[in-house]
Parts: structure tokens; C-alpha cells; sequence
């Protein structure tokens, strides 16, 4: 097992990433679990694969698990199902100084830690995160939301979990597209600071998605590492070092937005195409040689992953997306920040970026 420190000033918790953490789970949770019962919110899917292995371990050591069990997908992070749960933690009397238990994706994450840091004005809480994206991403670092009419992800709070418990046996169970789509926030944490991760993935990364449990370990402990290292410099995204995670964020909010956050483009899948953008878009501003963005456009594709706009049938032009990038929550005072490269392994933010020029660039792109 690999043990990762996220140094939070002042809240410092351990992500711990390996095999057999969920019927070792009381073991792990430790002290926290201060009651008999034991809250659990998760989704239908992970509840049919993973439940029974939880709801053993509790009952074992004599707790008493109570299970919220959502509907899985997107639609699940609204008002209603943060309200509908914050009752529901409140029927149960949950109090501060108790732990309650995410056991999903990023989705049951992101829902999760909302209700835990409003309940009471912040009760703690545990991600147990069964999907690559969340073992890698979403699980660290505090970044807790719902979604709403006027777009994703723009209600929450930062709210740091307790403990994180990254079970690599859970990936096992994982619909292959999701696992390449997580895949995604992998490679992200090469291209935008570590080149050698990003050779390190280029040799192993498909031998890694194949089920390779040591490469499993060593790709989840580092991505969570990097992200670790970013979160603890700037918890709450001010000095811009954690504004890098966003690479490929920006053009792929953009696609996201165009196929109406469903299942045509998943999140990492946007993500993905959004790296392979932002490092053209840096090539033919003359930030970054150009073999290096085919490079990394290369890598994306041989994982099964979209690096052409036109794949995706888009059916609009270059200002329509540029439009959705307006809408975006890093939006600030009428400037949009964008993650650039200078090479692989070199991201920096750019707040100057031009957007009529971004609009001409996805015209080619669309064109490609
Ligand atoms: P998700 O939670 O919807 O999970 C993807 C699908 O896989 C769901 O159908 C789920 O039921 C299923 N699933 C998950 N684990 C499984 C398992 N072990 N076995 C079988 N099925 C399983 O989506 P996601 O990709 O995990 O997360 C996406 C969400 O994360 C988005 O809402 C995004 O905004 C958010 N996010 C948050 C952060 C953050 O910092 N908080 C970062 C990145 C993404």
C-alpha cells in the first residue's frame, strides 16, 4: 500500500492507495468510526458491485451501516439530491465530529463532501473512490459541488476530507470507457509538470488500463502525489499553482458544453481532447514545438481516447465553443486564464489569451 500525506496546513490527511481497502475499511477508518452507525452515501452501480463487501465489514465489527443509494450520473450532483441528503444525514442525527462515508465516483464524491461541509456548518468525511478519475482526481484536494441551470460545478465549497481510500481491486468492476477516461487525468499530471511521468505513461500506460496491479498502484500514488504536492501550495486555487490541474479544462468545458454534458463526451474523454488542444493551440502560438503536441496527441489516441474535434460531429463553428468558454467558472473580470504549454511537462497560465484567435484555431481544428 502506498501511503500519501496532503500537508493541508492545519488538516493534514493521508491518502492511502492499494489492494483490499474496503473489507479492511474499519481497520483503516480507525477512530473516526466513533458510533455504531455508519452513514453511506453511494450510487446504484457501485452499491450492486461493491455493497455487500461494505456492508460486511461494518456489520463484522459490530457497526451499523445506514446506505443512501443514488441514482448514478451527472444529474445526481442537483439541489434536490443535496437537499433530499442533508435531510437524511440530519434523520440520522449525524453530528461534527462524525465521519460520513462517500463510497463512489466523482460524482458521489463531489455530492458527498457538499453535504458534509454544509451539515451543521461541516461534519467530516471519507472518500472512498471507486473510479480511476476520482482515485486520481476528484477524491483530493477538497473540491466539493453540484450543478445547476446556469452550468456544472458552480455551487460548492472546499471542504478537505479526513482520509482517502484508493482500493484498486474496486477499478476491477469499472465499465472500460470510464477507465480510459480517467485515464486522461493520469496523463494530465505528466504533460503539465513531469515529462518523465509522461514517458513512464507513454511505455506502460496500456499495460497499466489492461489491469497491471503494480503499474495500477504506481500510476494512482503518483497522480495523487502531484496533485497532493499542488493542493497543499494552494488549497484554495489563489496563487495559480493549482490552476494548473486545469489543463486541457478550458477547450474541453467547451466540447463538453456542445454535447450537452452526456454520455456522447465524458469528462475525461473532454479533458483528454482538451490536453491535445491546448498543446496545438501553444504550438502555433510558437510556445511549444510542435512535434512535442503531436507527441502528446499520439499518446491520447493510442489509449483510445479522441484527439480530432471532427470525431466528435460537433455540427458548429469555432464561436460557438469559444462561447461556451465564456460561460466557464474561471472566468475572472472578463478575462479567461488558459492552461498553455511550453513542452511537454511545462504548463503555465496564460491570462492574455487572445479569443479571437483561440476562435480561428478551433475553426482549423474543426477543419483538421
Ligand atoms: P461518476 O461518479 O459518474 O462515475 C462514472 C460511472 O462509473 C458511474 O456510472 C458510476 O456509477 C460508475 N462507477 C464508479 N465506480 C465504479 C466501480 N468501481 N464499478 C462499477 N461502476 C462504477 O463519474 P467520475 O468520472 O468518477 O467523476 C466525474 C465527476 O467528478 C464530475 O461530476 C466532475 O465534475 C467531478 N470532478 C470533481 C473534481 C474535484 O476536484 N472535486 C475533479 C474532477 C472531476
Amino acid at each position: 500500500m502506498a501511503v500519501i500525506p496532503v500537508d493541508i496546513a492545519g488538516r493534514p490527511y493521508e491518502v492511502r492507495v492499494g489492494a483490499g481497502l474496503l473489507p479492511d475499511l474499519v481497520a483503516q477508518c480507525g477512530a473516526r468510526l466513533r458510533k455504531a452507525a455508519v452513514p453511506i452515501v453511494t450510487d446504484v452501480n457501485v452499491h450492486a458491485q461493491w455493497g455487500a463487501v461494505v456492508d460486511t465489514a461494518l456489520r463484522a465489527a459490530g457497526h451499523e451501516p445506514h446506505w443512501r443509494i443514488l441514482p448514478a450520473g451527472e444529474q445526481t450532483k442537483s439541489w434536490q439530491e443535496l437537499a433530499a441528503t442533508v435531510d437524511w444525514l440530519l434523520g440520522l442525527e449525524v453530528e461534527r465530529g462524525d465521519h460520513v462515508l462517500a463510497l463512489g465516483g466523482g460524482v458521489i464524491g463531489d455530492l458527498t463532501g457538499f453535504c458534509a461541509a454544509i451539515l451543521k456548518r461541516g461534519c467530516n468525511f471519507i472518500q472512498i473512490p471507486t473510479s480511476l478519475l476520482a482515485q486520481v482526481d476528484s477524491s483530493v484536494g477538497g473540491k466539493t459541488a453540484i450543478n445547476t441551470a446556469a452550468g456544472k460545478n458552480l455551487v460548492g465549497a472546499f471542504h478537505q476530507p479526513s482520509l482517502v481510500l484508493a482500493d484498486l481491486d474496486v477499478l476491477g468492476t469499472l465499465p472500460e470507457r470510464e477507465l480510459r477516461a480517467g485515464y486522461a487525468e493520469v496523463v494530465k499530471y505528466g504533460l503539465l509538470g513531469d515529462a518523465a511521468f509522461f514517458d513512464w505513461c507513454e511505455q506502460n500506460g496500456a499495460a497499466m488500463l489492461a489491469g497491471d496491479a503494480a503499474l495500477r498502484e504506481y500510476a494512482v500514488a503518483h497522480s495523487v502525489s502531484a496533485k497532493a504536492r499542488v493542493v497543499a501550495d494552494d488549497e484554495f486555487e489563489r496563487t495559480g499553482t493549482r490552476a494548473l490541474l486545469n489543463l486541457g479544462h478550458t477547450f474541453g468545458h467547451a466540447l463538453e458544453a456542445q454535447t450537452g454534458f452526456s454520455d456522447r463526451l465524458l469528462h475525461g474523454e473532454a479533458v483528454a481532447l482538451g490536453m491535445v488542444l491546448a498543446a496545438r493551440y501553444s504550438a502555433r502560438k510558437g510556445l511549444m514545438p510542435p512535434e512535442e503536441a503531436e507527441r502528446a496527441a499520439r499518446h491520447i489516441e493510442s489509449m483510445g481516447l479522441q484527439a480530432r474535434l471532427p470525431s466528435l460531429g460537433l455540427n458548429c463553428d469555432g464561436r460557438v465553443l469559444v462561447g461556451h468558454m465564456l460561460h466557464d467558472k474561471k472566468m475572472d473580470a472578463g478575462t479567461l486564464p488558459f492552461v498553455l504549454m511550453r513542452g511537454i511537462g511545462q504548463a503555465f497560465l496564460d491570462r492574455q489569451v487572445d479569443l479571437a484567435d483561440v476562435t480561428v484555431f478551433m475553426d482549423e481544428e474543426l477543419a483538421r
